[in-house]
């Protein structure tokens, strides 16, 4: 069935013209425009989103019940140009196992040419039935009959990943059921052809600083000195592809979210960036004061009484290009509410490329920031009070 621009918009609609139900649809890219250029929807020259949302139409197909959409882009040869990358290039995203069909109908850009074979002689009435719409800014639908035999392969891989996760319980029964969560992404970019993405800063050094401080807290509960409230120490997966074990977490919290009182994040702590090359000992802090003072002040505290580093807050600027704010696992903790603290070392000429390899980490001020990372964790676990989210609208 041709259903004009297979748009339903208060201002113009293409459904009222037939129940597609179970049917596959043949439509325009893109909407209808008057004779003066202005667009049917927006009333103005500027287009609305059902020309610049892709998804728009073919989500309102899958609402109204088709099973297939044809899409006639006119420009088709310089769309495919445009988005070669896009088109040809996979995603990963956290599981829609529940339902493997997805969000979206089956669906095919075609160009005028392919649309003219496939209706043959009718053709003619399509164009003319889109024109009148135009015109009249009511479609008629075309019900068409042809023969066609779709072939349409979707290359879905389901691909396992695992956040490792470890439980140190807290030592006071009052307070035990509150929970800090430590995190470390433990994945990489992997190989690309011949060439292995080591990932010695990014982010060996964080998940073996996690690993270090899990040792002493587990040390100091041997010897019946253990933190008060519990902690969590996660290394997660799929940061790269998106923060996905951190997000699936948040998403699945083994322990309820309403007693996480932090999250501590380390990402890329075993280098030192250009700015500080002369002076090793710093780290950037982001994200500490954007839920909690408390959770800033700690840090601060932890550092002038153990551990003396520079700390910038250059990259926790709301305004920062960079946005690592939201690049890294703590904030799908933020997202949720949950102060959280990111401790980074900018990045370098080996950052997500194959070069970033451990002979070039340098330890001692690791080690000194694993030991901020400790003192920090050992404060939000033992103090009195669970620190408060006292910081509005910076998150
Ligand atoms: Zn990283």
């Amino acid at each position: 069935m041709f259903l004009g621009y297979g748009i339903d918009d208060a201002a113009y609609s293409d459904y009222e013209a037939a129940d597609v139900k179970g049917k596959a649809i043949l439509i325009y890219d893109g909407e209808p425009m008057n004779a003066n250029g202005n667009s049917l929807i927006t009333g103005k020259k500027e287009l609305s989103d059902w020309s610049s949302d892709w998804k728009k139409k073919l989500l309102t197909a899958k609402a109204k019940g088709a099973d297939f959409v044809f899409i006639i882009d006119p420009n088709i040869k310089k769309n495919i140009e445009d988005n070669r990358r896009f088109l040809l290039s996979s995603r990963m995203r956290t599981g829609d196992s529940e339902n493997p069909s997805g969000m979206l109908p089956n669906s095919m850009y075609v160009s005028s040419t392919v649309a003219k074979t496939i209706v043959g002689k009718k053709f003619k009435k399509v164009v003319k039935s889109r024109d009148k719409a135009i015109k009249s800014g009511k479609l008629k639908a075309v019900t068409l009959s042809t023969n066609l035999t779709v072939n349409h392969e979707k290359n879905v891989n389901q691909l396992i990943g695992s956040n490792v996760l470890g439980y140190i319980e807290g030592a006071d029964p009052k307070l035990k059921n509150e929970v800090v969560v430590v995190t470390a992404h433990y994945d990489h970019l992997g190989k690309r052809g011949e060439s292995i993405f080591y990932g010695a800063d990014d982010n060996g050094s964080g998940t073996s600083t996690v690993i270090e401080v899990c040792e002493a807290l587990v040390e100091a509960k041997k010897q019946n000195a253990g933190p008060r409230r519990s902690i969590l120490v996660m290394l997660v997966s799929g940061e790269e592809k998106g923060l996905l074990g951190s997000q699936y977490y948040a998403e699945n919290p083994i322990f309820p979210l309403a007693n996480t009182v932090a999250n501590v994040n380390v990402d890329m702590v075993g280098r030192v960036d250009d700015k500080y090359k002369d002076n090793p000992y710093y780290i950037y802090v982001i994200g500490s004061d954007r839920l909690s003072t408390e959770l800033h002040e700690i840090n601060e505290t932890a550092n002038k009484s153990f551990t003396n580093l520079t700390l910038d807050y250059t990259y926790n600027d709301d305004n920062d290009p960079n946005r690592y704010y939201y690049r890294s696992d703590h904030y799908n903790f933020a997202e949720k509410g949950i102060p959280a603290i990111f401790y980074f070392n900018g990045t370098h000429e080996d950052y997500h490329r194959p070069s970033d390899t451990v002979e070039k980490i340098h330890f001692e001020k690791m080690a000194k920031i694993g030991q901020l990372v400790f003192y920090t964790t050992w404060e939000l676990a033992n103090r009195d009070k669970r620190i408060e989210v006292n910081v509005k609208g910076r998150n």
